[in-house]
């Protein structure tokens, strides 16, 4: 075939039934999103053209008027990701390296299968964690000796401080979750693992350290084994370790899902720091759900780069980024997004299901400035001045701080 002359849209989607082809239609190909705005600007795309992804991301293809200027990538899918398979699991990452502006934060979407252990290991990076589906146990030991085994399920999470050893494994049902790590250029393929480690030893070394015979050590894995398959742990009381110098002083995990929301006219919001969970000293969080029609209204975070993961639904996102910049992107479930420091930015559910997503900070403290309560707190004449809006908008104006989500009718058809 020639690739030159063809008929692209004929020949590349006629049999699929999501593209079907209108014959004597005006416009036969209706159903296929051309980068053309309601006021005639563009001009169809002939392709080669990648139509999957034009119609995942309308407000990419055809931006709001209001967007200018070179804001970089904000946004990454972990379906671009290299996929690491192992037996026990899988792995996937977006670093610095998959979107560059994301310096402070990192993320790892991980799958157990039951008994699938991601093995003994530390890092220098801290680590956070969101039990997206499923179960697991986690352990950890800390410098002093004290140890932690806990259970987690749907909604749970851990923080493992930088340094500290821990691991993962998959209890019945297996289980997948979001890992997160204060440092963009974390790769969780360059951990600390206790079979690296072993493999790297001289054998009258491990002989020496653990006094028995280097025979003892006649079988141990020759390289890393980051993630295999094993039994199915018992009940936890069957794992106990008791420690002389007892348990950790404060719990590594965390029920998030089980805290009381808040709850607006838009959806709900959990919040979840180092005040309400105190080892998490370095990572602040928070649980959002905006229902259909409903909005994350226009903020911005005085404290740091802002870190997404999309969890279930479709939204929009504009971010403001000064000298007349603003850039438009759409995200879905397993989407990460990204807000560099201090960018303006709301949110919109775009879609017909609740938009679930976590809004994740590399802080001691969950932080943001909203754009009403600002406006409210402020002399109302000197407002007036700036925008000429009337007094419908300015009586409107809330005064307490508040829950983060609103409703709010889209206007726009998309
Ligand atoms: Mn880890
Ligand atoms: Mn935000």
């Amino acid at each position: 075939m020639e690739p030159h002359n063809i008929n692209y849209f004929e020949s590349f989607f006629s049999e699929r039934e999501v593209f079907k082809i209108k014959k004597g239609s005006r416009n036969p190909y209706e159903n296929i999103p051309q980068p053309i705005r309601e006021d005639g600007a563009g001009a169809t795309d002939l392709g080669p053209r990648d139509v999957l992804r034009d119609i995942e991301n309308p407000d990419m293809l055809v931006p709001p008027k209001t967007d200018a200027g070179t804001i970089p990538n904000l946004k990454f899918s972990f379906s671009d990701t290299h996929m690491q398979l192992y037996h026990g699991g899988w792995s996937q990452e977006i670093t610095a390296r998959e979107l560059p502006i994301s310096t402070t934060l990192a993320g790892v979407n991980m799958r157990l299968t039951p008994g699938g252990v991601r093995e003994l290991h530390w890092h220098k990076q801290a680590e956070w964690a969101y039990m997206i589906l499923g179960k697991a146990r986690v352990t950890a030991v800390d410098q002093k000796g004290r140890n932690f085994i806990a259970d987690v399920s749907e909604g749970d999470l851990w923080y493992f401080p930088a340094g500290i050893p821990h691991s993962i494994q998959g209890l019945e049902g297996g289980c997948e979750f979001l890992l997160v790590f204060d440092d963009g250029n974390f790769s969780e393929l360059s951990t600390f693992t206790i079979t690296d480690w072993f493999a790297h030893t001289p054998k009258d070394v491990l002989s020496a350290n653990f006094g028995v015979s280097e025979q003892a050590f006649a079988h141990i894995p020759t390289k890393q084994r980051y993630m295999f398959q094993a039994e199915v742990p018992g009940a936890i009381e069957t794992d106990e370790v008791l420690s002389p110098y007892g348990t950790v002083p404060q719990s590594l995990t965390y029920r998030l899902l089980q805290q009381e929301p808040m709850i607006t006219s838009g959806g709900s919001v959990r919040i979840v720091d180092s005040t309400n969970f105190p080892a998490s000293v370095n990572i602040a969080a928070a649980l959002v759900e905006i229902k259909p029609g409903g909005m994350r209204e226009l903020h911005w975070h005085p404290n740091n780069d802002e870190w997404q993961y999309y969890l279930t639904g479709t939204g929009r996102m504009t971010v403001f980024a000064a000298s007349g910049e603003a850039r438009t992107f759409n995200y879905r479930a397993g989407d990460v997004g990204y807000v560099p420091f201090a960018m303006g930015h709301y949110i919109q559910n775009t879609g017909t299901e609740s938009l679930w997503f976590l809004e994740i900070f590399q802080s001691k403290r969950f932080e943001d400035v909203s754009l009403n309560q600002w406006m409210a707190l402020t002399p109302k004449k000197l407002v007036e001045a700036h925008l000429h809006v009337g007094p419908e908008l300015m009586d409107s104006l809330r005064k307490e701080k508040a829950p983060v989500v609103k409703y709010n009718e889209r206007t726009d058809n998309s």
